[in-house]
C-alpha cells in the first residue's frame, strides 16, 4: 500500500475508536486524525524515493500532507484554547525527550530497509513511548493507525524477496506476505477509498454531535484538508505508477 492509502485508513481507524470510546468532542476529532495519520505514516519512514527500484515512489510527499496536518491541528489547538498542547507542555522534559528520541528513531528507521525494522512491533512499542511521553491521550490513536499499516502491507506481495517480520529483527522465514495487492494497484485504490469513505462518514457522525459553528469548522478544516491534499499525493503517485507500468510494458 501506498503511504497515503495507509494514512486515510490510520485516520478513519482512529476515529472509529474514538467514536466507540464515546468521545466525540471537537478536540478528540482532531486528536484521532493528527495521531491516527502519523501512526499510518510512520511504518513507511523507511521508504526512499526513488531509491529502492521502481516500485517505491511516493516517499516523501504523504509524509509532507501528514506534517501539514499535524500543523493544521497544531494551530487549532492554539487558536481554539482545546487545551492538547498545554497538556504537553506540562510535562515538557518528558515531552521534549519524548520528542528527540522520536526523531532519532524515524531517522535510524529511515535508514534502514524498506518493511524491516520500521514495519515491526519493536518500532512500534518503541515510538508509542516516544508518543506517550509527549501526549499520553494520542498514543491510542496512533497505534490503530500503525497496527492497520502492518496488516494492510501484510496483503501485500513480497518486497525484496520478503514480507512484514513482524517481530523483527527475529526473521521467521520470509515474513508475512499474502500475496493480494500491489502496492499502487488496484488494492490499494480500493482500500484508499475505504479509508477516505469512513473518514467522511465519521466526520458526519461527529458533525451531528457538535452543536457549534466554532465546533463544525475546524472540523470541516481538516476535513477539506484532508480530501484535497491526499487526492493530490494520490493523483501524482498514480501518475508515476503508470509511467512504471509503462516502461515495465504493463501499459
Ligand atoms: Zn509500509
Amino acid at each position: 500500500m501506498m503511504g497515503y492509502a495507509h494514512s486515510a485508513a490510520g485516520i478513519s481507524g482512529s476515529l472509529a475508536l474514538a467514536a466507540y470510546l464515546g468521545y466525540v468532542s471537537p478536540e478528540a476529532y482532531l486528536l484521532a486524525a493528527v495521531a491516527g495519520a502519523l501512526g499510518g505514516i510512520a511504518p513507511d519512514i523507511d521508504v526512499k524515493d526513488q531509491e529502492e527500484g521502481a516500485e517505491v515512489t511516493d516517499g516523501s510527499r504523504p509524509r509532507l500532507a501528514v506534517i501539514g496536518l499535524i500543523a493544521i491541528g497544531l494551530i487549532e489547538d492554539r487558536a481554539l484554547n482545546y487545551g492538547i498542547l498545554a497538556t504537553v507542555t506540562q510535562t515538557p522534559r518528558t515531552a521534549l525527550f519524548g520528542l528527540i528520541i522520536f526523531v532519532i528513531l524515524l531517522l535510524v528507521g529511515h535508514c534502514t530497509a524498506h518493511r524491516t525494522f520500521a514495519h515491526s512491533l519493536l518500532f512500534a512499542v518503541l515510538t508509542a513511548g516516544c508518543i506517550f511521553a509527549i501526549c499520553p491521550s494520542m498514543v491510542a490513536y496512533y497505534l490503530v493507525g500503525f497496527l492497520l499499516h502492518l496488516i494492510l502491507d501484510m496483503l501485500n506481495n513480497e518486497y525484496n524477496h520478503h514480507g512484514i517480520w513482524l517481530l523483527y529483527p527475529i526473521k521467521s522465514g520470509d515474513g508475512i506476505a499474502l500475496g493480494l495487492c500491489r502496492a499502487g494497484r488496484t488494492g490499494n485504490k480500493v482500500f484508499y477509498f475505504i479509508g477516505i469513505g469512513m473518514f467522511i462518514a465519521f466526520s458526519a457522525l461527529y458533525i451531528t454531535k457538535f452543536n457549534s459553528i466554532n465546533d463544525t469548522v475546524p472540523l470541516f478544516v481538516i476535513l477539506a484538508y484532508v480530501l484535497v491534499s491526499f487526492h493530490f499525493v494520490r493523483t501524482q503517485s498514480e501518475s508515476e505508477q503508470r509511467h512504471i507500468m509503462h516502461i515495465n510494458g504493463e501499459l
